[in-house]
């Protein structure tokens, strides 16, 4: 569903009124329906100040786009409504970038990046020039919050104790790392996958349906997902999660980062295949990927799906108490080093701008080129040498 809202707010999306699929475990109750109630504005301040800027960033910005109602996020105390927002060309082939954080709620730093970068975005829509221009011929997505009230409660998982990063309905052909990987066993355990045989939860069929409003007739995208918690560096991560052998675009993945390299000679990002960290079952984004490709009129357009997967050991580190707290592992808590954590992706955020308004830069036309990339990649990633 979608609404325009005016800037006063006036049409401001309404909650609680569309039906919610969700496939809650077996091993808990489906909390009673919620009376549709959103936290009242102090609740909002203490415990989820990010939605009060995200509602407002909704409000400026709604002349500027299209505000998305993509579904319901409930317990039995709150409700929330999902929101998207897109800009841009109209073009349903129009290259394309998605940014999505707030998954894992207990990693807030994720919502709280892509909130910072939509706010930059607001005010560049304003005046800049090359941003109007590029708008003309792409789309620009976000969907800063995918998982609402897991950032309130700080919970990893979405309120029904799914691990929406687990619940898409594709498994690896390999043993996914234990428990890690996902688990079906109870969802009071971390890493739950959900009732993955009946539907899915609300947030992952509103990612994926925005993905497929999106860019599923795109003919280049790339999405990046916001996470922190792994590491003492920031990683980008390529697909797959489900399996350690290289993905089908991995010569595009390699002439991206080499881009990249080439243009920000000293960036942060340690650029990798997933599968050499861990492997699991039911990742949204290898799902994601399998059904954009399950489309054959997309067999010649490129979508990388990415993570950026902050090291968050390297604030723990420089602040040991900080693993006493439940943010502590996941999210740089001292007020300066937050700062510098949302400042710090933003000639990211440029590169991928500038990397779908010309994708000539990484997609592989000729097959000689992508063969000559290919080969490298596997040497690069795989340590093979064809
Ligand atoms: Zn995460």
């Amino acid at each position: 569903m979608e609404s325009n809202s005016g800037r006063n707010g006036a049409n401001q999306p309404e909650y609680g009124n569309e039906s919610v699929k969700t496939g809650a475990p077996a091993s808990t109750p489906i909390p009673s329906r919620a009376p549709g109630r959103k936290p009242d504005f102090n609740t909002l301040t203490k415990k989820l100040p990010e939605w009060i800027l995200l509602e407002k960033l909704c409000d400026d910005l709604a002349s500027f786009g299209t505000i998305h109602h993509l579904g319901t996020s409930f317990d039995s105390e709150y409700e929330f409504p999902l929101m998207g927002l897109s800009f841009g060309s109209k073009d349903p082939q129009a290259p394309t970038l998605g940014l999505f954080g707030g998954v894992h709620g207990l990693e807030r730093i994720g919502a709280q990046v892509v909130l910072a970068l939509l706010k930059s975005f607001s005010e560049l829509i304003l005046w800049d020039k090359m941003i109007q221009h590029a708008l003309s011929q792409v789309r620009i997505c976000f969907f800063p919050m995918v998982n609402p009230i897991g950032v309130l409660r700080q919970s990893r998982a979405n309120p029904q104790g799914v691990d929406l990063m687990r619940n898409a309905p594709n498994h690896s052909s390999e043993k996914p790392t234990f428990l890690v990987g996902g688990q079906k066993i109870s969802n009071r355990l971390p890493w739950f996958r959900g009732n993955i045989h009946n539907s899915l939860e609300s947030e992952s069929q509103a990612l994926l349906d925005f993905c497929e409003q999106m860019f599923f007739q795109s003919r280049a995208a790339v999405t990046m997902d916001f996470h922190s918690g792994f590491g003492i560096m920031d990683r980008i991560w390529l697909p797959y999660a489900k399996s350690t052998a290289p993905f089908p675009h991995l010569a595009e993945a390699y002439a991206f980062k080499e881009s990249f390299d080439r243009t920000y000679p000293n960036h942060i990002y340690k650029i990798e295949p997933q599968a050499k960290n861990y492997t699991t079952d039911g990742d949204l984004w290898d799902y994601a990927y399998d059904q954009f490709y399950a489309r054959p009129k997309n067999k010649d357009s490129v979508y990388l799906p990415l993570c950026l997967e902050m090291g968050s050991w390297m604030w723990v580190k420089k602040n040991p108490l900080q693993l006493f707290s439940t943010l502590g592992p996941f999210n740089p808590l001292k007020p300066h080093r937050q700062k510098r954590i949302l400042r710090r992706h933003i000639p990211l955020f440029d590169f991928l701008i500038r990397s779908v308004v010309s994708p000539e830069a990484w997609i592989l036309k000729n097959p000689e080129q992508r063969a000559k990339f290919q080969m490298r990649a596997l040497e690069h990633w795989y340590g093979k040498s064809s």
